[in-house]
């Protein structure tokens, strides 16, 4: 026990009655409000390894990791150290400074086509920027997005978006002009057909198509084998770019994230294909606030300085934040992704059988060590491969089961069209908490 543990004990009904008349809707992001499961979202005191706790002092087994940043779990003694290190030494500086060129190193060791890196502070701004960038760079406004797949709160892309825009089952977002609105091209996932059909109608005025390298905003869906290559084939022939958002499988799903397991990076083979614009958010912080976009300096060096397109930022390549994402990348090594992955493996399946034993309609959606488990009646040999289907949940189950799993003290996310995340730091002892909860959550399902 370290003293950063000792916590007043609050009153978590309390908490969120107070947050609710200081902050709109007592959150700082619409997904933590619970609106879809119901219930007071917990106030988190502290975190540790694979456990938070809230404010009353309960202790669960976290399969949120704070969205994605937590691989090695909630505050590794190395990359606090790195942190207290960094933060000892000054804050912040709007300076240049070696940390940002180590951690943009560290990206290109890993990502290779990403030879310039730009850092910046969160998914958000990395999407944002490749989109200007793609328009910078090709002349043309249209951008090419798809269903459920999210891309941060980007005016443009929140059109038909996964995350809490689809957990609110919102079509868009208000306050987004007509005119943005326009400029973007809303298509279903995994269908080249309606990709090439856009292209031959609207090809010359197209200047991007952004895809999550896998979904996971609209629970798991997989890139149906040779679906990203496609898209590759598409743009290039086109002129357009391709931008791969990897802020949430980038460094989580592997060394080198959703497009070297793909290209097979990983055995230091060729890739099978290489989009323009790369964009990373959430492990290369660590869990500080750290983005970046990445690409050929052919594209990369049109950013202001050298370039046309502005984009900047007073805390980019935060010298704190920076030293959280690279001690995490630096310790994100084979074991630990083999650690990640096996968790994944255990735990999906475990929640897929126990669902299956009370005769929950369910599927088990796995994109690498990525996954979700889909509520409802799902065909089982083709899975869910696109928005439409994916909206077709049983969301009334998957609410019942959380709360269940809640009360037995695990912590998944407060909504189905999430993914579970797992970390390195989920021991044996962490999986068996969760396996032992399962049953309680999978009869509550069945009931609902
Ligand atoms: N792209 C993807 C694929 C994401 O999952 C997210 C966040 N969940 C974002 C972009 C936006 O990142 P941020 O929340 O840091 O703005």
């Amino acid at each position: 026990g370290s003293p950063a543990h000792a916590t007043t004990l609050h009153d978590n009904h309390e908490a969120f009655v107070r947050a609710q008349g200081a902050i709109p809707g007592g959150v700082n992001s619409p997904v933590r409000a619970y609106g879809s499961v119901g219930g007071d979202p917990r106030f988190i005191a502290s975190a540790r390894g694979a456990y938070v706790t809230d404010v009353t002092g309960r202790e669960y087994v976290d399969l949120v990791c704070s969205w994605g940043p937590a691989l090695l779990g909630h505050a590794h003694p190395a990359v606090v150290a790195a942190v207290q290190d960094a933060a000892a030494r000054g804050l912040s500086f709007g300076a240049p400074t070696l940390g940002e060129v180590d951690l943009a190193e560290e990206v290109r060791r890993r990502v290779p086509a990403a030879e310039r890196v730009r850092l910046v502070s969160t998914g958000t701004e990395a999407t944002m920027t490749a989109v200007r960038l793609a328009r910078g760079f090709t002349g043309r406004n249209l951008i090419i997005k798809f269903a459920g797949c999210y891309h941060g709160h980007v005016d443009s892309l929140l059109a038909e978006a996964g995350s809490g825009v689809a957990t609110l089952a919102l079509p868009g977002s208000a306050g987004v002009t007509e005119a943005s609105a326009a400029e973007t091209l809303v298509l279903p996932y995994n269908d080249l057909d309606a990709v090439e059909r856009a292209f031959t109608e609207r090809g010359s005025e197209i200047a991007a198509v952004i895809t999550e390298a896998a979904p996971a905003n609209m629970g798991i869906v997989p890139p149906a084998p040779g679906y990203n290559e496609g898209l590759r084939r598409i743009t290039s022939a086109h002129g357009a770019l391709l931008i791969l958002d990897e802020v949430l499988t980038g460094f989580r799903v592997g060394p080198s994230g959703w497009w070297g397991l793909e290209s097979g990076m990983v055995a230091g083979a060729l890739p099978e294909y290489t989009p323009d614009l790369f964009t990373f958010g959430k492990v290369i912080g660590g869990g500080m606030p750290v983005a970046a976009l990445g690409g050929p300096a052919s594209i990369m060096d049109q950013l202001a300085p050298l370039g046309p397109v502005y984009q900047a930022g007073t805390l980019s390549g935060n010298p704190v934040a920076v030293a959280a994402g690279l001690a995490t990348l630096r310790l994100a090594d084979a074991a630990a992704y083999a650690r990640v992955d096996h968790v994944a493996q255990v735990v999906g399946d475990a929640a897929s059988a126990a669902l299956a034993a009370e005769g929950v309609a369910h599927r088990l959606q796995r994109s690498g060590n990525l996954f979700s488990i889909m509520f409802g009646d799902f065909a089982a040999a083709a899975g869910v491969r696109n928005y439409a289907q994916a909206q077709a949940q049983d969301a009334f189950r998957y609410k019942a089961f959380f709360h269940a799993m809640l009360d037995a003290g695990v912590n998944l996310p407060p909504s189905v069209f999430e993914a579970w995340f797992v970390s390195s730091a989920h021991d044996d002892a962490a999986v068996e908490r969760i396996l032992a909860a399962l049953p309680d959550g999978a009869k509550a399902a069945a009931r609902a």
